[in-house]
């Protein structure tokens, strides 16, 4: 294992990798810093986010959810209207030009639920490259849909069945097969999170969502907002929007997590930064749910995107100095703040995005309507809506 210098927020983060990944992983560092360095680079990439995905994202004035809630003004920030309905093509389309520029000929990633690599198989198909997208054979069952948009799009799905066949194992035969081929290959991670230099990749082709904020809301309001709020998995929506609002002290800045069915059961949650720990997960340090030995723990949402027992290491640095509160919202929370919503404001949000919503709701009615909170709504939900026809039904709502 060698340990980069480079790449640390505070105390986490960093590059904890086999010898045989270290010198792809430089190379990819390198190649970042030219790019952004390079304005033609930077043009293409707005040029497609601009004609692609369809950006600048609205910022829409949620009245009706406002009066409902007799509180704060709320807005939301749409990226369920992007092309593919949510954020990941802003850092798929970067990281696949990042790639051609490099000259590789190849998207490389892992994929749990499957909307990363759909995000990235749409990345590839546009901009000309292979995709092989690394999937545990559960996940692939459980998963259909996603695998046959990939499918469609052009990816080759490698099911992976060692160990148990989920998300940390196609981690792991990914990172085998980037080691393996990484002249042609370029590891494309999902999100804020992997060794030094994702988190900062990721999170720098993910900030045009809080720079578009800031203006639209200094627009709009003529001020900042009181309040940020977005849900986080691993991280990327967050810091997309928080990143332009680190330095404005006025604005509360949260992040919201899954409580899942249960909190205080191994298994049943997802909240990472209430009851993780200190510990090292798919090549950074981090705060991970685990266990005694240091493997991560089984994981549960109602919300797939957010399954993951670690988080990107800068929210963990930004807890610690004090700059972002994490908080948690509850599957049966999540699913008040989707049926609101959709009543409401006629939008059909993805499941991720209600726990942010949801820990608004819960801000908003001890706020004053001259206040203002902005939700990140991270993706739309009609991956969502058969599932949750599913709960309403069960529990006879
Ligand atoms: C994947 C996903 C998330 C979680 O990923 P982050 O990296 O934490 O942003 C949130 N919302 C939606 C709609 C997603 O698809």
């Amino acid at each position: 294992m060698s340990n980069a210098a480079d790449g640390f927020f505070g105390q986490y983060g960093g590059r904890f990798v086999p010898p045989q990944l270290e010198t792809p992983l430089a190379e990819v560092a390198e190649a970042y810093q030219e790019a952004i360095a390079d304005p033609s680079f930077m043009a293409e990439y707005d040029a497609l986010l601009t004609d692609y995905v369809g950006r600048p994202s609205p910022l829409f004035k949620a009245e009706r959810l406002t009066q409902e809630l007799s509180g704060a003004t709320i807005y939301l920030k749409r990226e369920d209207l992007n092309h593919t309905g949510a954020h990941k093509i802003n850092h798929c389309l970067g990281e696949g030009l990042l790639a051609k520029r490099m000259g590789k000929k190849k998207l490389l990633a892992e994929t749990g639920a499957g909307q990363h690599g759909v995000a990235l198989a749409t990345a590839a198909a546009l901009l000309g490259l292979e995709c092989e997208i690394h999937m545990g054979a559960i996940d692939i069952e459980k998963q259909r849909p996603n695998v046959v948009r990939m499918e469609l799009l052009g990816a080759t799905i490698v099911p992976v069945t060692s160990g148990g066949a989920c998300l940390k194992d196609a981690v792991d035969s990914a990172f085998d097969v980037f080691a393996a081929d990484y002249k042609d290959t370029f590891f494309a991670i999902g999100s804020v999170v992997g060794p030094h230099p994702y988190p900062t990749i990721v999170r720098d082709f993910q900030s045009i969502v809080g720079r578009e904020t800031r203006e639209q809301i200094l627009a709009k309001e003529n001020k900042l907002p009181d309040a940020v709020v977005a849900c986080v998995g691993g991280g990327s929506n967050a810091m997309g929007i928080f990143n332009a609002f680190l330095d404005d002290e006025s604005v509360k800045i949260f992040g919201v997590e899954p409580a899942g069915r249960d909190l205080s059961t191994i298994g049943e949650h997802a909240a990472t930064m209430t009851h993780g720990t200190h510990g090292m997960l798919h090549g950074m340090k981090t705060m991970v749910l685990q266990d005694e030995d240091g493997e991560p723990s089984a994981v549960h949402s109602i919300a797939s995107g957010l399954d993951y027992p670690g988080i990107g290491p800068q929210h963990a640095h930004l807890r610690d100095i004090g700059r972002v509160e994490y908080v948690h919202a509850s599957d049966d929370e999540t699913l008040d703040a989707f049926k609101l919503l959709c009543r409401t404001e006629g939008i059909i949000p993805a499941l991720e995005s209600c726990h942010a919503l949801a820990h608004a709701m819960r801000i908003a009615r001890s706020m004053s309507r001259d206040e203002v909170i902005v939700v990140n709504l991270s993706g739309r939900g009609d991956k969502d809506i058969d599932y949750v026809a599913g709960r309403l039904e069960e529990s006879g709502k």
